[in-house]
């Protein structure tokens, strides 16, 4: 069971989770400021944090950036909670490393099984750089040796679109915006656009075929690899 950190300022939000969380095992501590849930943190890093977007000393979206500077607390996995109808905050979030959102008012349910996708998927970053080929699904891939195969067949990729697919598989189960994958893919090359990242995961798609879908899209966000190969509920 995981070490949850829940920072929201409405206390009833606030006990409601707490109790939940407890309810299914989890080490939890809830805290109602910005700075005190960073504290905490710091001292004691959770495996995730359940953070609000309307903090009364500091904004929630601060928080999640200070965390992914942080590097101890890079790779915590963070649930944004949000308040209807902030779509842009939503993407934000995203942009910021958030790995899922809530909008308020949510009922606990939806919020437990975000919880429990979250700390189901392979931290980012922390999963160890492997030489053996990975399979996922109808999916093999050899990172070292630039080979990937789908159904035993052999798929031929140019170095960025094995760049791209590494880099969406590496991060299964999490929405990459065109902007995080145009930074970590194409090394932010201001030659390219949003458009550019389209256009390669479509060929990608293409030249994956039966494993295409695989490659998700997430709308008026960006990709997902998905986070396990039978049908997505
Ligand atoms: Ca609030």
């Amino acid at each position: 069971m995981a070490r949850i950190l829940v920072i929201e300022d409405e206390a009833d939000i606030r006990q409601v989770l707490e109790y939940n969380l407890r309810q299914e095992g989890h080490d939890v501590t809830g805290v109602e400021r910005g700075n005190a849930g960073l504290a905490l943190a710091r001292e004691r890093p959770p495996d995730l944090v359940v953070l609000d977007l309307m903090l009364p000393d500091m904004a929630g979206l601060d928080v999640c950036r200070a965390m992914k500077a942080d590097a101890r607390l890079r790779h915590v996995a963070v649930i944004m909670l949000t308040a209807k109808g902030s779509e842009i905050d939503r993407i934000v979030g995203l942009e910021l490393g958030a790995d899922d959102y809530v909008t308020k008012p949510f009922s606990v349910r939806e919020v437990l099984l975000r919880v429990q996708a979250v700390l189901r998927r392979a931290p980012t970053g922390s999963e160890p750089e492997s030489a053996e080929p990975v399979v996922f699904g109808r999916l093999r891939i050899d990172h070292t040796a630039h080979r990937a195969w789908v159904d035993e067949r052999e798929v031929s990729l140019t170095a960025l679109e094995m760049r791209l697919l590494w880099t969406l598989y590496q991060r299964r189960g999490r929405v990459q915006s065109r902007g995080t994958l145009l930074d970590d893919v194409w090394d932010a090359d201001p030659e390219n656009n949003t458009r550019t990242v389209d256009t390669h995961v479509k060929r990608l798609r293409e030249k994956l075929g039966a494993a295409g879908d695989y490659v998700e899209t997430v709308r008026g966000v960006g990709y997902r690899f998905a986070s396990e190969t039978g049908a997505r509920p």
